[in-house]
């Protein structure tokens, strides 16, 4: 039997304290499937630093001297962990690897899935295999509550994502060719790949603590994503705030006529609450409108520049 080449792509921003570890687990991983003949010999695990702060980039350096099936990209500085997962996945496109897998370097996702993920590739030929959590105990209740309510707003929305699934999967030649197709700048990796469309399975497992150090999605960029991925895949924000407008304007007609007849009977008692409240009211309305315009014009302003989604400013192997 043929045996696919793996490739192993993990996003690493400051994980200076978890990347050993790491490192250990995965490469004990593609020991057994190599011995196991699931995958071939030249199969690697690939770290592409987030332009960490920390001794990341040095660990890498010193991973990659030691053992060939470590290689590694440094990003001049942060652009972002969907950045990183391009950059690797654009790495390997086109190359002699079969499959790519791309899974945090905090080992909250269970590595073993990815012998799942190969042996559904392989021997029923699907192109994504998308890993999902079905035991989120270990996030907090804060996180699970506002994931679950942004997908349930993304479905309504009508953007395809699948629950529980983050950017643990497994993708592909074909898949990563037709991915090199979507240019944009500002990309949802998790909502792109089922518009992808093929042929795809999922697998399941429990999400784990973090193995070390600290989240690098504090609630700001928690927000910044959400947003990006409601705006990248919708306008329906802007139907919803015209619809609004609308409705607003309509109110406005009718109370125009009761005023107009108040005054024409002499019995205009509308005074400074109601003028206040009307103008608060209309004031925030009219600022949200505005602010989710602005919103998709800043995203239009960003995407026409074009400018690169990421900088190489180093590799190893
Ligand atoms: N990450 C990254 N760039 C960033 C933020 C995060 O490459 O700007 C990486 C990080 O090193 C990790 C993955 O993305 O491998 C997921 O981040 P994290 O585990 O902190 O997020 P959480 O699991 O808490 O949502
Ligand atoms: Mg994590």
């Amino acid at each position: 039997m043929l045996k696919r080449k793996l490739a192993i792509i993990l996003p690493a921003y400051n994980e200076e304290e978890v990347i050993n570890k790491t490192t250990q687990v995965l490469s004990e991983l593609l020991q057994k499937m190599i011995l196991n003949s699931q995958i071939a010999s030249d199969s690697f695990i690939m770290y592409v630093d987030d332009g960490s702060a920390d001794r990341t980039w040095e660990l890498i350096n010193e991973l990659s001297d030691e053992y060939g099936h470590i290689k590694g990209l440094k990003f001049s500085h942060n652009f972002g962990h969907q950045n990183a997962l391009i950059a690797g996945l654009t790495e390997v496109t086109g190359s002699d690897v079969d499959f790519a897998v791309t899974i945090d370097a905090d080992l909250q996702d269970d590595p073993n899935a990815i012998i799942e993920m190969v042996e559904l590739a392989t021997n029923e030929n699907k192109d994504i295999v998308y890993g999902v959590r079905n035991d989120r105990t270990s996030d907090t209740w804060f996180k699970r509550q506002t994931a679950g309510l942004f997908y349930k707003f993304m479905n309504w929305l009508g953007v395809k994502t699948i629950p529980n699934h983050a950017d643990f999967r497994l993708v592909n030649q074909k898949v990563l060719g037709a991915f090199q197709e979507y240019t944009e700048r500002d990309m949802f990796l998790r909502g792109i790949f089922p518009v992808i469309g093929f042929n795809s399975a999922e697998v399941f497992y429990a999400r784990a603590e973090r193995e070390a150090g600290e989240t690098k999605y504090p609630l700001k960029k928690m927000l910044q994503f959400a947003t990006s991925g409601i705006t990248s895949f919708s306008v329906v924000p802007i139907t919803l705030v015209r619809n609004v407008g609308l409705l607003i304007s309509g109110i406005s007609i009718l109370m125009l006529i009761y005023i107009f007849i108040g005054s024409i009977m002499q019995q205009t008692q509308l005074g400074w609450p109601s003028l206040m409240v009307s103008i608060w009211f209309l004031g925030g309305i009219q600022l949200t409108a505005i602010g989710v315009i602005g919103e998709y014009i800043g995203k239009i302003f960003m995407e026409v520049k074009h400018r690169p989604r990421y900088i190489v400013a180093e590799r190893r192997n």
